[in-house]
């Protein structure tokens, strides 16, 4: 690295110290609470994944620059500015050992966000050329391709085609005026395509007046994920385009975590201005659907079903009680497994570590808390609402050799589906959001 480039890092943690991040180090009281509520060191006891010390370099930049005695000690050469070498250093800590799960955010005594400071700290790494490979490599085929896997129109048309012949359904593309455009997740479109037709069912059902945009089908923000605000915006930008130019009144987020926390609430702050159109999750339109009588089932699943919490959408996202609610329309044997809700534990894989295959060892061994909780609750089969999760749960389970079936909760509510006759559907056309 160039020394020019160094000092463009080193500014740009600087940066990122705004308020908030200062009121935080200036507030901790280092009592290392943080400790016991992060996966990366309940699971394997290392100090250095403490949530407070993934945070040094960040911490050095402030108390360096915004505080009395660090610009004392600077002055008087008593503190070394931080160097290249030390920022490659912790470039594996930041990006493979936080999900931005932020369940240490809501443990810390004194309220110190962390996982927002990860955040920041990111994006000075990312400045500074320091973000994994596999990250790096998603965000460009984001900013260049349009998907972080590399997913294009033409993909995303053979899955709609697809779909409609295993539907018999004609899903809408490009319909000006609609009430809602869906966007979906790379993921959703290669691994998981029941989504597709799983919400083509239900909106069949419901009434619902729904189009996909050629220009905006992906949900997934690698933005948010390697820590650039920049490339957040500018994927963002992509939906709201698509969604004002065909004048919808609702973009439907997908069964995605962090698509949730980009396009929702992190969005409007990233292009510097409000929507034209409402943000709703997929779960949340589902739920009024159900409480309307627009959505329902029969019969249900006899298994001893849990629903893992996506840390995104449910502690960070406030989606607590309507996958519960929709879940247990469809299982008769639902239990909860320990810490549910806003304080369960991270798959492990979310905030761009799965898109990071050099975490993929530290990833599998902290699964052993998901391991835990499944064997607690005796779990049969796990539901959950973000594809990164299912992948994630996924390969988890196998390592483990935990014989234990993962679904997303819109294709299990959509294979209890009531359909109703032709004429009877066409009636329900109300706004559902
Ligand atoms: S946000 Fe989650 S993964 Fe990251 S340091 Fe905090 S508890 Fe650990
Ligand atoms: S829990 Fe809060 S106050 Fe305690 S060490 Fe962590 S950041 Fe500091």
């Amino acid at each position: 690295m160039s020394e020019t480039t160094l000092k463009n890092g080193v500014n740009a943690l600087v940066e990122q110290i705004d308020s908030r991040v200062a009121a935080f180090f200036n507030s901790c009281v280092h009592c290392g609470m943080c400790a016991d509520a992060c996966l990366f060191y309940t699971e394997t006891g290392d100090p250095k994944y403490t949530p407070i010390h993934k945070l040094e370099p960040l911490r050095r930049v402030w108390k360096r620059n915004f505080t009395f005695w660090g610009k004392l000690a600077a002055i008087l050469g008593l503190s070394k500015p931080i160097t290249d070498a030390e920022l490659e250093e912790w470039e594996p800590l930041v990006y493979d050992s936080c999900t931005l799960c932020a369940r240490c955010s809501l443990v810390c005594p004194v309220g110190n966000d962390l996982a927002y400071m990860i955040s920041k700290e990111r994006a000075g790494m990312v400045a500074a050329g320091h973000a994994p490979p596999g990250l790096k490599g998603a965000t460009i085929r984001a900013v260049d391709i349009g998907s972080p896997m590399g997913v294009t129109w033409k993909t995303v048309q053979a899955q709609i085609k697809h779909t409609e012949e295993d539907t018999g359904l004609t899903i809408p593309v490009d319909q000006e005026g609609a009430d809602y455009m869906v966007i979906m997740s790379s993921m959703e479109i290669v691994n998981f395509p029941e989504y597709l037709g799983s919400i083509a069912r239900i909106f069949k059902e419901a009434g619902i007046s729904w189009t996909i945009c050629s220009d905006a089908t992906e949900a997934t923000n690698s933005g948010i994920q390697i820590g650039s605000p920049d490339i957040a915006g500018k994927l963002v930008q992509r939906v709201v385009d698509g969604a004002e130019k065909l004048g919808v009144k609702y973009v439907i987020s997908p069964e995605c975590g962090h698509a949730y926390m980009a396009i929702r609430w992190e969005g409007p702050n990233l292009i510097g201005r409000p929507y034209k159109f409402k943000v709703i999750h997929i779960l949340e339109l589902l739920d009024e659907l159900r409480e309307q009588g627009r959505l329902r089932t029969e019969g249900t699943e006899t298994a001893r079903i849990s629903f893992h919490d996506p840390c995104q959408l449910v502690r960070r996202g406030g989606l607590t009680e309507q996958p519960r609610r929709l879940l247990k329309m469809v299982a008769s044997n639902y239990v909860d497994m320990p810490d549910p809700g806003i304080w369960n534990w991270c798959c492990g894989g979310g905030g761009g570590v799965s898109a990071n295959d050099r975490a993929d060892p530290l990833q599998l061994r902290v699964f052993s808390r998901k391991k835990s909780q499944l064997d607690d609750a005796q779990v049969e089969t796990l539901v959950t609402c973000c594809a990164n999760c299912r992948i994630v749960l996924e390969g988890g389970l196998e390592h483990y050799q935990m014989a234990i079936p993962v679904v997303g909760l819109t294709e299990t509510l959509a294979k209890h589906l009531v359909t109703q006759p032709e004429e009877a559907a066409k009636t329900g056309t109300g706004q559902g959001g």
